[in-house]
């Protein structure tokens, strides 16, 4: 076979701490790779998807040898510092409502609720709580007429899907979450509310016995052959096939190009609230919200986990760097858009500080596909999650083992039903044009940022 070599251009890089990862009690990681090792399998990147192609590989070639590398701790990355919806419905957040077009949107519900059955049947098997795995639902909600219109919409979206849902009163939003903010909710069952990191934590645990894993060993060169062989920077890994598993960062080895757009999204979360702020704010200990209006602000509160304390995670805001990068000048606006979203909603919580600020990236395409397929031989791109990723990306970390190992299944005929994505207008119209679109669309969303 032909020795192409791919080096990587670039590694990922996250702006600010991973906080779901840093208010959780801080336990010894897995190795670095020192040395030279063989694997039938190589899964690079440790997210959602990396995690449940590991699984799914497990479970269909369970005596052949997993190996799985991480450029940085697993639950440092964006899987763990996202706002931990598993959203069951469409969500396309370049869309007005959320919703795509009908059949694309009930094919959808179906691989997203295969995802969430499989993440479902992690949490059991690694005995993950509720406190990291609830599958409460979700809520949207609006505070304004604007926001309201929104949900109006999304409602008739949902009655022509057939889905069930309930609505949510301001008395009924007052009183689970404290704050006089919300005008009107709306109910859905199907979603889970997970703690990101402790979820991504707890099931690369779950898999060690079966996965070899490796932290802060990022690929950074991979030789193809009958075997392939990838170096990280103090070791190497010969593989005879490879998932990658890295979301926009496919476009770092060289694939997709002129394909994906690399949007930044932020979030910061307060300090542990004290009795009395507890108190004072009211509402029930857990819950969550994302907006009605998709630029609107995602807004969490979850009560102590193993000596996290109480806290309140607020997230938006979002910018298209197609440098895969974020800069200060990102971090700031979005600081002071939240301190006022904060305020906003939790005018009873003047003077609580947000102790962690950070920002994350998502990988979208034009036209909301997946990067997903066998890139070279035996080589599988398993990236491109269009935002959802802990529901995408699991179905795509499945998707690829299933393809890899099976060839065909049931589920994959339905996933690979999908175009390439759509190649991006040039730069530097692109990069301006979105972000300025973005700036419009924040702009427009009024209050419910
Ligand atoms: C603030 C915020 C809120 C969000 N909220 C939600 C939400 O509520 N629900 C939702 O579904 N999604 C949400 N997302 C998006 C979600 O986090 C991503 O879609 C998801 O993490 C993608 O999963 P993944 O496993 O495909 O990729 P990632 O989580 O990005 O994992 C890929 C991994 O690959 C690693 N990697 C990259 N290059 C290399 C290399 N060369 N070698 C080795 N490893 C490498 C990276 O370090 C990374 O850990 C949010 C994102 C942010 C930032």
């Amino acid at each position: 076979m032909n020795k192409k070599t791919i080096t990587v251009k670039r590694l990922p890089k996250d702006p600010g701490p991973a906080a779901w990862n840093q208010v959780l009690t801080q336990v010894p990681g897995y190795p670095e790779l020192e040395r030279d090792i063989q694997a039938d399998w190589l899964i690079i990147g440790g997210g959602f998807t990396g995690l449940a192609a590991a699984r799914r590989l497990a479970q269909l070639v369970g005596d052949e040898r997993i190996v799985l590398l991480g450029a940085a701790q697993l639950a440092n990355g964006p899987a763990g510092r996202n706002s931990g919806f598993m959203i069951d419905l469409p969500h396309e957040l370049n869309s007005e409502t959320y919703a795509g077009a009908h059949e694309q949107d009930l094919q959808q519900i179906r691989l997203n609720r295969a995802a969430i059955a499989f993440a479902a049947g992690m949490a059991q098997e690694y005995a993950m709580d509720a406190k990291v795995f609830d599958p409460c639902g979700k809520t949207t909600a609006a505070g304004s007429d604007k926001g309201i219109a929104h949900i109006e919409s999304y409602r008739k979206h949902l009655d022509a899907l057939g889905e069930p849902y309930e609505m949510r009163s301001p008395t009924e939003m007052k009183s689970w979450t404290g704050s006089d903010f919300y005008r009107l909710g709306l109910y859905t069952s199907g979603a889970v509310m997970i703690q990101p990191a402790a979820f991504i934590r707890q099931a690369a645990n779950g898999l060690s016995n079966q996965v070899d894993i490796y932290e802060n060993s990022p690929a950074l060169e991979i030789t193809q052959g009958d075997v392939h062989l990838v170096k990280t920077p103090k070791g190497q890994v010969r593989a005879k096939n490879i998932i990658l598993a890295v979301n926009g960062h496919i476009q770092s080895f060289g694939f997709y190009p002129r394909q994906l757009l690399h949007v930044f999204t932020y979030a910061s979360m307060t300090r542990a609230l004290s009795q009395d702020e507890i108190k004072r704010l009211g509402g029930v200990s857990d819950w969550g919200i994302l907006p009605a209006d998709p630029m609107g602000t995602t807004v969490r509160r979850f009560s102590d986990y193993r000596g996290s304390g109480d806290r309140i995670v607020i997230r938006n805001h979002a910018t298209l760097n197609q440098s895969i990068e974020a800069n200060t000048s990102n971090m700031k606006r979005a600081a002071r858009l939240q301190d006022q979203s904060f305020a906003n909603r939790f005018p009873m919580l003047e003077g609580v500080e947000m102790e962690h600020r950070w920002g994350g990236r998502l990988c979208l395409s034009w036209n909301s596909m997946p990067a997903f397929g066998e890139v070279e031989t035996r080589i599988w791109s398993a990236c491109c999650q269009n935002g959802l990723g802990t529901v995408k990306g699991t179905l795509a970390g499945m998707m690829a083992a299933e393809q890899a190992v099976l060839g065909q299944s049931e589920l994959l005929s339905l996933f690979l039903n999908h175009q390439q994505p759509k190649q991006l207008p040039p730069e530097p119209f692109l990069s301006l044009g979105a972000n300025m679109t973005m700036r419009w669309k924040e702009w427009q969303a009024g209050i419910e940022l």
